[in-house]
């Protein structure tokens, strides 16, 4: 019901806790609009990674309301919000299978040619293809000829492919060689072209070519600005 999503978001007055815990969110609001990308900054703990995962409803707010286009996410069909929001984390790069699995996980439905045309659109595919067996390599079996800037490049190839109306990004914190940064940077620029982003940042880099900066400290926004405002 939802291919159609525009990706509009918003928190309105979310509160939340984790069970038998202290209060995370005390009343937070945001309003993005589609297509904007939004680079969310703040110090550890600060409840960056808990609004992504309310936002993918791992959790529901125990207050408020979180909505897609108007529509509370407790009232969309969860294959809806799966297809509408995609979430990538850092811990979740790559599964057992082949890269030609990994890059379809969300879209089991795909051809080789479409697996294929999301590579090629965030630049992986001339690792892939230098891989011993190509898109049916073994990332497993394989696992230590894929570097880290790889396996991120197959996850933002496997996102390209599901194509969400929303994606989430807990960048990953490692650090990469000058040429892989490079190629990530350029690979998230296209991936982010066309949807709504809120990319968890911290890479200099990604916040600079965000719409919108954030900067949360104890589950509230203390600043909200343009990146070169910051
Ligand atoms: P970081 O930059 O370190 O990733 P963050 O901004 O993503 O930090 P969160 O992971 O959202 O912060 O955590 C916010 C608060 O919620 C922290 O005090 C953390 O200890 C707590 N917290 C996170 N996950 C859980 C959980 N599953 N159960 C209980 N408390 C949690
Ligand atoms: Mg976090």
């Amino acid at each position: 019901a939802l291919p159609s999503a525009q990706g509009h978001v918003r928190f309105d007055d979310v509160a939340f806790g984790y069970a038998g815990g202290r209060t995370i969110l005390p009343a937070f609001d945001l309003d993005i609009p589609a297509g904007q990308t939004v680079a969310l900054v703040g110090t550890t703990g600060a409840g960056k990674s808990t609004l992504a995962k309310l936002l993918s409803r791992f959790y529901d707010p125990t207050g408020g309301r979180i909505t897609l286009d108007d529509v509370d996410l407790r009232d969309l069909d969860g294959r809806d919000l799966r297809r509408a929001i995609v979430m990538v984390t850092q811990e979740a790069y790559l599964f057992s299978g082949t890269v030609a699995d990994n890059i379809a996980l969300g879209r089991p439905d795909a051809s080789l040619e479409e697996i294929k045309a999301a590579a090629r659109a965030v630049g992986a595919e001339a690792f892939i293809e230098s891989l011993p067996d190509g898109y049916d390599t073994d990332v497993n079996k394989r696992g230590g000829r894929v570097s880290a800037g790889q396996r991120q490049l197959v996850s933002f190839a496997r996102a390209f492919l599901a194509d969400p109306a929303v994606l989430i990004l807990d960048e990953a914190t490692a650090s990469l060689d000058i040429p892989s940064e490079r190629m990530i940077q350029d690979a998230l620029q296209t991936l982010l072209a066309d949807r709504t982003a809120i990319i968890i940042a911290h890479r200099l880099s990604t916040v600079a070519i965000a719409d919108r900066v954030l900067v949360m400290e104890h589950g509230k926004v203390i600043e909200d600005d343009a990146p070169d405002a910051l």
